[in-house]
């Protein structure tokens, strides 16, 4: 007899073991069981189907993009169905008149960037997981990058959203302009929800015209204490870079010892990669008296002067994660988050923790990627335990868990643990509302 998944209108269906292994986990440490399938759907009447079967018979479906995600939020437990979006149809279309992209979920979050930039616009946000991860995914996860320190997250964008709800109808919230103002919103409420409301199908962003001009360095310190300090020092300069990210002192003898070519010739005892795009930054004009903000630490700066330099300068930011990961398997990456003004006393008593940690990340926004290199070898409360001491300080310096990977499985106990009651009430009274019987992505974030 055929079962009821294989009879789902144009979706193809995945149950054999060999071919759903890969979908037993994201790029976090988490891992999953079996999934009771894993489906690609291609039109709404299969997922209406499918939403009425989960709704009844109590298993829940689980969105899956790309899978990059670092928080386990589209692993799956042995009552799941993951929804692989990648085969969701739709093409990505740009309205120069009212400067929106819109674009399904399945979409590349590359692709997204690409079709923007061939009519001279610009979709800011930035993770640099943009090669691989899903436009959906991104959305789901409101993905941040090295830019959001003066562009904002994924959320600022979002202007749209069309969504596979538990009463298995597609609804658009949100209309494609950036005033809208019409009560709570909750095209919003979707950007960042980690699948856990409904499954975005598509949506509509907001554009602005590229940054004509970049100017991009690397700059070497002597010292790693004269980190902490540098975002302080520019903004108190006048400057805004759109990117301000960094290396530690171990992240650093790791890439040299063991990275690709260009990684072997970092210098520095730290290393941060600056980069501009105000209108004049690649003038001497901009350039000198940013030079002079920067003071002795002006003394060893490398300015990338061509489009090439500049490329390699990120390809080696973006190849760090990567590179740890084939390093440590068993890694844990955190990405906490410390208010600018309290980043010196962070890395001040994080050296004072008890665990091995390197860390790297978006130093602009105080977004720290602080790794923990063996605590993949631990499992539940055992992990949980070697965590939270760097959760608690975060917390105590008005920071939080998460500036952009989001919460998922894997950070789940700590953001009950750390978060206001009434916060998690208010959160599982909106998840009954949307969704009263766990149709999607039940058991994550809350
Ligand atoms: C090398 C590397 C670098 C990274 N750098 C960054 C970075 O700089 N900034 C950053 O923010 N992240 C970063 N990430 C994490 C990750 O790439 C992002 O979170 C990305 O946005 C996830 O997209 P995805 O398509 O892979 O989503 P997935 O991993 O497939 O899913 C992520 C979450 O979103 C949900 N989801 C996915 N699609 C949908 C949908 N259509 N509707 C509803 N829910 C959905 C899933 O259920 C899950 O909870 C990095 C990851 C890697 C591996």
């Amino acid at each position: 007899m055929t079962h009821w998944l294989d009879a789902l209108p144009d979706t193809r269906v995945l149950r054999d073991p060999a071919q759903t292994a890969g979908f037993r986990h994201d790029e976090s440490h988490v891992r999953g069981p079996e999934p009771l399938a894993v489906i690609k759907p291609r039109c709404r009447e299969g997922l209406r189907e499918l939403v009425r079967r989960a709704s009844s018979e109590g298993f829940t479906l689980v969105p899956r993009g790309a899978g990059s995600g670092k928080a386990g939020g589209c692993v799956p437990d042995a009552r799941s169905v993951v929804v692989d979006l990648s085969d969701w149809p739709g093409s990505i279309t740009v309205n120069t008149a009212n400067l929106t992209l819109s674009a399904p979920a399945s979409a590349g979050l590359a692709a997204v960037k690409e079709h923007a930039d061939a009519q001279g616009l610009w979709y800011p946000p930035d993770p640099n997981s943009w090669p691989l991860c899903s436009f959906g995914g991104s959305l789901a996860t409101n993905a941040g990058g090295p830019n959001a320190c003066k562009y904002g997250m994924t959320r600022r964008w979002v202007l749209s959203v069309e969504a596979l709800m538990a009463d298995g109808e597609v609804h658009r919230f949100g209309i494609d302009s950036v005033k809208q103002n019409t009560g709570p919103n909750l095209a919003q409420l979707m950007v960042g929800s980690e699948g856990v409301f409904g499954m975005i199908l598509g949506a509509t962003v907001a554009l602005i015209p590229r940054p004509r001009e970049h100017l991009t360095l690397l700059l070497p310190l002597p010292d790693m204490a004269l980190l902490p300090a540098l975002p302080a020092q520019l903004f108190a300069a006048g400057f805004l870079p759109s990117a301000l990210e960094f290396w530690d002192s171990a992240v650093l003898a790791d890439l040299r010892q063991h990275g690709t070519d260009d990684a072997r010739r970092l210098p520095g005892e730290a290393l941060v990669l600056l980069e501009f795009d105000d209108p004049g930054c690649s003038h001497t004009g901009f350039l000198e008296p940013l030079l002079d903000a920067l003071g002795p630490l002006a003394a060893d700066a490398q300015v990338a002067t061509t489009g090439a330099q500049r490329e390699a300068l990120w390809a080696v930011r973006r190849m760090t994660s990567v590179h740890l990961k084939q390093r440590f398997p068993r890694k844990v990456s955190e990405d906490v988050v410390v208010p600018r003004d309290r980043l010196p006393e962070f890395f001040a008593r994080l050296a004072a923790l008890d665990a091995k940690t390197v860390s790297y990340g978006h130093l602009g926004d105080g977004n720290l990627h602080v790794n923990l290199l063996h605590a993949g070898e631990l499992e539940g409360t055992a992990l949980d335990a070697a965590l939270d001491p760097l959760f608690a300080l975060c917390i105590e310096l008005g920071g939080t868990l998460s500036g952009e990977h989001g919460i998922g499985l894997a950070k789940r106990e700590a953001f009950l643990k750390h978060t206001d009651p009434f916060a998690i009430a208010a959160l599982r009274g909106i998840k009954q509302a949307l969704d009263p019987k766990g149709v999607f992505n039940a058991g994550k974030v809350f």
